[in-house]
């Protein structure tokens, strides 16, 4: 059997990326302390309680915990006691597109005043081109000492809901550094997922992770807009992107029509890549583009709905899926939250239920809709159902119950997840996306 070399490593951020990082590379024998300025979310995973949903996590985090995973709130001694140190911290989106980088410059300074040994450091969040560059000087400008250091971009593309498994099954894993020193580290510490390593230079490696979520939000609203002709035309986008996706050219992922796409990177990568590009000196204008249908796409299915039911004031629907996709309890910038809002507007009354982010959509909602126990309690004398989110529990849906169940038997299927002659031959009105 081969021996890897395993690591002293900080990961710097205990959220979806960061702590998913340091539960992984802890389970493949490195020494892991995770640090995270948030008191409570450490003091809670030092008692194993899970900050968020995310299948296999916490039983990594169970069996490592103690014997190479550690949990911290002090920078400070993460940093003194690694040799890499990986930035994980989240980099929302400010009011003009740009991202808001001030916890890595907080960091960075910090990392400049404790720097007691050679280190490694790596941007893992996702971040413009050129921030590997101003940390470098950043870090120059404040250490006190002549202790060494790299820098390198390691970008990450671990999807929330399957992210233990991307984490050792990735397509590719990137690297972009300057130095032969921080690339054979990487490499080593890498080494035992088999994966191929592309090793490009740090301002290559930034791009490359804006470049791909760019691009696969635009295969997203390429798909959208065909639905939008589909459904101009009457054809069916299914058939469409089927036939599309065969062409190997294109590839069969991405091009699923439904509401849009949403969570904590899309919307906000191509909102940065737009401004970094404007900032650079080119309009991206195919990204205004995508991100046009996109926002567009929601009230296009309400629309939709209102076409059906006519008024919406008074009217009852079930929304069944708030997290912005499967497996995940994540909200942040789901659909569901505007499509709600959208519907509240309107008057009407809503009753929802999601496996997993019930919890997290009263912060967001208080009283305004009602929290239902599960699919069955949602759908109760309802006008409608509108299926937001493709949890594989609503694939077994009793169709024949819900029917019983509802006041109107009207499905909006904002996933294009079920077959519509399917649920027309049980009885039901069908509201698709181009289908
Ligand atoms: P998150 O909000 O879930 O977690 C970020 C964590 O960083 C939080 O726990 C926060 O408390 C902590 N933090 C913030 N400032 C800090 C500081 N100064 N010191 C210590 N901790 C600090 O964010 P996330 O979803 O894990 O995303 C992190 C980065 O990874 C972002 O740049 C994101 O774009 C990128 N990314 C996310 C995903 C994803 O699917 N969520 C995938 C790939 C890349």
């Amino acid at each position: 059997m081969k021996i890897y070399k395993n690591y002293n490593i900080t990961v710097i951020g205990a959220g979806h990326v960061g702590l998913v990082t340091a539960a992984c590379f802890s389970e493949l024998g490195n020494k892991v302390i995770c640090v995270d300025n948030d008191k409570n979310k450490i003091s809670k995973l030092n008692k194993l309680i899970m900050p968020f949903y995310e299948p296999d996590l916490e039983k990594l985090v169970l069996k490592n915990f103690k014997k190479r995973l550690f949990f911290s709130n002090s920078l400070d001694y993460g940093i003194r006691n690694s040799q890499i140190i990986f930035i994980a911290v989240g980099t929302p989106p400010k009011e003009d597109g740009s991202s808001d980088l001030s916890a890595i410059e907080i960091i960075s300074r910090e990392i400049a005043l404790k720097l007691n040994s050679y280190k490694l450091i790596v941007e893992k969040s996702t971040v413009p081109v050129q921030t590997g560059q101003k940390i470098k000087e950043t870090i120059l400008r404040y250490k006190k000492n002549n202790v060494e250091f790299d820098i390198a971009s390691n970008p990450e593309f671990l999807r929330e809901g399957s992210a233990v498994y991307d984490f050792f099954n990735p397509d590719r894993i990137v690297v972009g550094t300057d130095s032969k020193k921080a690339k054979e580290i990487l490499k080593n510490l890498y080494a035992p997922l088999k994966s191929k390593i592309i090793i490009t230079d740090i301002n290559t490696a930034e791009i490359i992770k804006h470049a791909s979520n760019s691009f696969l939000a635009a295969k997203i609203s390429f798909i959208n807009a065909v639905a939008r002709i589909c459904d101009l035309a009457g054809a069916n986008v299914k058939d469409v992107a089927y036939a599309l996706g065969l062409d190997k050219r294109i590839g069969k992922y991405f091009l699923d029509a439904g509401i849009g796409y949403g969570g904590f990177c899309f919307p906000k990568d191509l909102e940065a890549f737009l401004y970094i590009s404007k900032k650079l000196g080119y309009e991206f204008g195919l990204l205004s583009e995508v991100k046009k249908i996109n926002e567009t796409q929601k009230l296009y299915f309400v629309e939709k709905i209102k076409e059906k039911l006519w008024i919406l004031k008074d009217k009852k629907i079930a929304i069944l899926g708030l997290s912005f996709k499967p497996n995940t309890d994540d909200l942040r910038f789901a659909p569901s939250i505007d499509i709600i809002n959208y519907l509240l507007k309107e008057g009407a009354s809503i009753s929802a239920y999601d496996p997993k982010s019930n919890e997290a959509a009263k912060k967001i909602f208080k009283d305004n809709i009602y929290f239902a126990k599960n699919i069955y309690d949602a759908v109760k004398n309802s006008d409608c159902i509108c299926f937001l989110t493709e949890w594989e529990e609503f694939k077994k849906i009793d169709f024949k119950k819900i029917k019983k169940l509802l006041k109107t038997p009207i499905i909006a299927d904002g996933r294009n997840m079920f077959n519509r002659k399917e649920l027309e031959f049980l009885g039901f009105e069908y509201i698709g996306i181009g289908t």
